[in-house]
């Protein structure tokens, strides 16, 4: 077993939250309402795994699963202008783009394939100087809620749900990578779906998941991020801000 990394989210107290960064070898889930900021956090994390580990990198590219087309390439050329200024130094957006891997999903199967298509392309890149170290998939959960509507198909959902979770398990613990999933919530209770703070893929997700941090929009630019029901660290909140330049304190 290789050596766990903590990847930095560019807010010290996020950081502090998650026992020094985000973890490789493990999936951490971010659930909240829509807007609460989790594609925000997941660009965040795509270029700050490409930094050095000095600066609170994990020296690697990032390969990230769309389900919504909500990736936006403007949106990391701003975090990296941010990163430059915050290290003066002079960072390369297009570098930066050059290492995030993405591809589309277009439904909750091919979602699933994606994984594997990840994994060649990990194995591709694992002697190269930039291996990838990250990979998100965002939203997780967005397809799966679309396609499987009604009771009789809950079980098949969660069953698919938990194979595909497993894959991504593997495919951070045979590539050191973190894994990031995103999964939205309802801000009023939801007739079918239950508790508001209860995501979907309900407590098969929990069990998985190593961590959960639910986001949620507080005052301004800044938002709340609640470590929930951690194995090993105790449960707590950090605030953060989203900023043109992208998370930080
Ligand atoms: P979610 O994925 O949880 O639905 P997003 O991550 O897409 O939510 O968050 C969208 C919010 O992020 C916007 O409402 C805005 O507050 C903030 N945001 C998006 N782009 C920028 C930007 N360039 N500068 C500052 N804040 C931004
Ligand atoms: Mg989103």
């Amino acid at each position: 077993r290789m050596e766990v990394g903590k990847l930095h989210t560019g807010c010290e107290e996020f950081d502090e939250l998650m026992g020094g960064g985000i973890e490789t070898q493990s999936i951490t889930e971010m659930y909240g309402e829509f807007g609460s900021g989790k594609t925000q956090i997941a660009h965040q994390l795509a270029v700050n795994t490409q930094l050095p580990k000095e600066m609170g990198g994990l020296d690697g590219s990032v390969i990230i699963i769309d389900t919504e087309n909500t990736f936006r390439p403007e949106r990391i050329e701003q975090m990296v202008a941010g990163l430059s200024q915050k290290f003066e130094q002079d960072f390369d957006p297009a570098e930066f783009l050059k290492n995030i891997h993405v591809a589309r999903a277009y439904n909750s199967n091919h979602q699933i394939l994606l994984v594997d298509a990840a994994m060649e392309m990990a194995n591709k890149l694992k002697n190269t100087d930039k291996p990838v170290r990250l990979v998100i998939v965002d939203s997780l959960t967005a397809h799966f809620r679309a396609e499987y509507v009604g009771r009789g198909t809950l079980a098949d959902r969660q069953q698919k749900l938990n194979k595909h979770l497993h894959d991504l398990q593997r495919f951070g613990d045979l590539n050191n990578a973190s894994v990031i999933v995103t999964n939205q919530v309802m801000s009023k209770p939801d007739a079918f779906f239950g508790d508001p703070t209860r995501p979907i893929g309900g407590h098969i997700l929990g069990h998985t998941a190593t961590f959960r941090l639910y986001i949620r929009k507080s005052k301004g630019d800044k938002r709340i991020v609640k470590l929930v029901d951690s194995p090993c660290l105790p449960d707590g909140e950090a605030v953060a801000c989203i900023t043109t330049d992208g998370l930080c304190d």
